[in-house]
């Protein structure tokens, strides 16, 4: 017993706390971490997603709904002939196991750091297209693009053996 309360005394005394003092205090996430997804952009502002639907396919818990639609060179959002014009993935079944993010061939779903994805109800745990799509600094979509600009859906591979 006196060896137990030596040990309770010790750290008492000599070690740090390790308490941290969240909200305002946030612990930085391991390297590998998912958290909340979100939908990228390329630099000049479209938008990635081509509207597949492959990470809805290979989501385990069906968690994501995408509606197709096609684009045009007035009202383009991203490259390619078409674009998600719904997206929506429910957080109350999503596991985070990160299939969705190794299907994309555009590597447009990314599942960041941010873990702070609490809602209080049902409709709250649908994240739509609007909640994912990046802020953008450069041109938002749609845009007016040239004709023939934008024909292939997912860019050319830098190294195509990688
Ligand atoms: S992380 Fe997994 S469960 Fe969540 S949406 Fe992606 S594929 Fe589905
Ligand atoms: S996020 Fe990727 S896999 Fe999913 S619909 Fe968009 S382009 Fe396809």
């Amino acid at each position: 017993m006196l060896k137990g309360l030596w040990q309770t005394l010790k750290s008492m005394i000599f070690e740090k706390p390790i308490t941290i003092q969240y909200p305002e205090q946030k612990r930085p996430v391991r390297q590998r971490f998912r958290g909340r997804h979100s939908l990228k952009r390329y630099d000049n502002g479209l938008e990635k997603c081509i509207g597949c639907a492959l990470c809805a396919a290979a989501c385990p818990a069906d968690a994501i709904f995408v509606e197709a639609s096609e684009n045009t060179d007035e009202e383009r959002y991203s490259p390619g002939e078409r674009y998600a014009s719904t997206y929506e993935i429910n957080m109350l079944r999503c596991i985070f196991c990160g299939f969705c993010e190794d299907a994309c061939p555009t590597e447009a779903i990314v599942l960041g750091d941010n873990y702070e994805i609490s809602f209080t109800d049902r409709p709250g745990s649908i994240y739509t297209k609007d909640m994912l799509l990046d802020a953008t600094t450069a041109k938002p979509t749609p845009q007016v693009t040239k004709p023939g600009e934008f024909t292939k859906a997912v860019p050319v591979m830098k190294d195509p053996s990688d």
